[in-house]
């Protein structure tokens, strides 16, 4: 630990104090905050694997991984050691170099409706630019999105949302304009009656349809393909794109992502978390007579000061080379196949009222309902959800196992967590339950 860290009261309710003088709700991004758990947030000084250290130093196993991008766990050494040699070359140039190059020419090759792109600092900037482009490439303002569907805290976004907004009354954000408001069409997922009524309605003012392929910021809400088939194909039907946000599950439920499962070929894709090795890189991309709308070749603006920041583009393509290498993506599945029958057991043996579903390494738990089908609407999950999560959560840190302090937001295993360590956590849980 740094000097600036080692001779503080290191508590995280003493910390957490402070934090609260300094930024709004002590927080930096708003599900840190533990809101509505009852009890101040964990504050972490370490990270190793598939383990978090809190300040306090106990040892959280960590299904959390920063939301996301750290699928080899933390700190991972191959990724450590490109890190610190381009730390020894160079942190940013703010200029050309070959760095971003090499990742994007790794992702080209074999993502094929990534015929171009282009890096930027996070997910946000993603999807906001590659709504700037659908924009310009049809002449339209509206945008099409569902509802519990996440895509970033741009402006028109933030209605109907997921993630921090989950389980909110409004599920929306004050400071949004009307006019900025007006162009976001909501629907519900796995509702063609009303996708269909939409598209009759405003057909021809949509720019583009937004969706995560898997929406995972409501929880994790899978979808029929015949939906998501359906839907791409009368968005383009009446004009509009077809962009897939996968900044979640991009380079995490298997090299393509969603699309490449569902083999659906997007006109735009936004990508972040993973394809950062940690570090804050997201990435936008797609055909290319779109992306060559975008300066200095076309007429849409787009720039950043840090965007595709060296060290984030070399840690991204260690991941990504090693994920590649290692066979990653069948690895996590095992995992994830493990984790389901271990939970299934506990659940099974001691008759909670759970479910447990999963997709990859991509899993959440949520309150039984009465009719036990899969939940696939934000309308569909039980209204005990977040009182019954908020419980297990809050049982499961003590223990020591850090799941998302939310409860619509997913948990995530990496290939950090062994067998060993997956059958630990479910002890975990299996406690947590009694
Ligand atoms: N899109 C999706 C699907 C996301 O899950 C997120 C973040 N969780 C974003 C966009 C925004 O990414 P960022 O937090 O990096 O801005």
């Amino acid at each position: 630990m740094n000097d600036s860290t080692s001779n503080l009261n290191m508590t995280s309710d003493a910390l957490f104090e402070r934090a609260k003088k300094v930024a709004p709700g002590g927080v930096h991004s708003p599900v840190r905050s533990f809101a509505g758990m009852g009890r101040s947030p964990v504050f972490f000084s370490k990270a190793q694997g598939a383990y978090l250290t809190s300040v306090e130093n106990k040892s959280y196993i960590d299904c959390c991984q920063s939301f996301g991008p750290m699928i080899l766990g933390h700190r991972d050494p191959e990724v450590q050691s490109k890190v610190m040699e381009m730390v020894d070359t160079a942190w940013t140039f703010g200029a050309c170099e070959p760095y971003s190059l090499f990742l994007g020419e790794w992702i080209q090759k074999r993502v094929p409706w990534v015929e171009k792109l282009r890096f930027v600092s996070s997910g946000t900037e993603a999807v906001m630019s590659a709504l700037r482009v659908a924009r310009a490439a049809t002449g339209r303002s509206k945008i099409l999105k569902f509802e519990g569907c996440y895509h970033g805290h741009v402006d028109s976004l933030l209605v109907k949302a997921g993630s921090g907004l989950a389980g909110t009354a409004a599920s929306s954000s004050a400071g949004i304009s009307p006019q900025m408001a007006a162009d976001t069409l909501t629907v519900s997922l796995d509702d063609e009656a009303a996708l269909a009524q939409v598209f009759e309605r405003e057909g021809k003012n949509i720019a583009a349809l937004i969706l995560e392929p898997l929406p995972a910021n409501y929880g994790l809400l899978i979808q029929r393909k015949e939906f998501i088939v359906k839907a791409c194909q009368w968005a383009r039907d009446n004009g509009a794109l077809v962009i897939f946000d996968e900044v979640i599950s991009g380079f995490r439920v298997a090299l393509g992502g969603m699309a490449e499962i569902l083999g659906i070929r997007p006109d735009l894709a936004t990508y972040g978390k993973i394809l950062g090795g940690g570090f804050p890189v997201g990435c936008y991309g797609g055909r290319k007579d779109l992306m060559d709308m975008i300066a200095p070749l076309g007429a849409v603006y787009q720039a950043g000061t840090l965007s595709a920041n060296p060290i984030g583009m070399v840690a991204g393509l260690a991941t990504l080379e090693k994920m590649e290498r290692i066979s990653g993506w069948d690895l996590l599945e095992k995992r994830g196949q493990l984790l389901e029958k271990q939970i299934n057991d506990v659940i099974f043996d001691k008759k909670a009222p759970l479910n447990f579903v999963r997709f990859g390494s991509l899993f959440w738990l949520h309150v039984k309902t009465d009719s036990n089908q899969p939940l696939r609407q934000v309308e569909q999950i039980p209204s005990t959800q977040k009182e019954k999560f908020n419980k297990l959560f809050l049982k499961a840190l003590d223990k020591g196992l850090y799941l998302a302090p939310n409860a619509y937001e997913v948990g995530f295993l990496s290939v950090a967590h062994t067998d060993e360590i997956i059958t630990d956590m479910v002890k975990i849980i299996d406690e947590a339950l009694a």
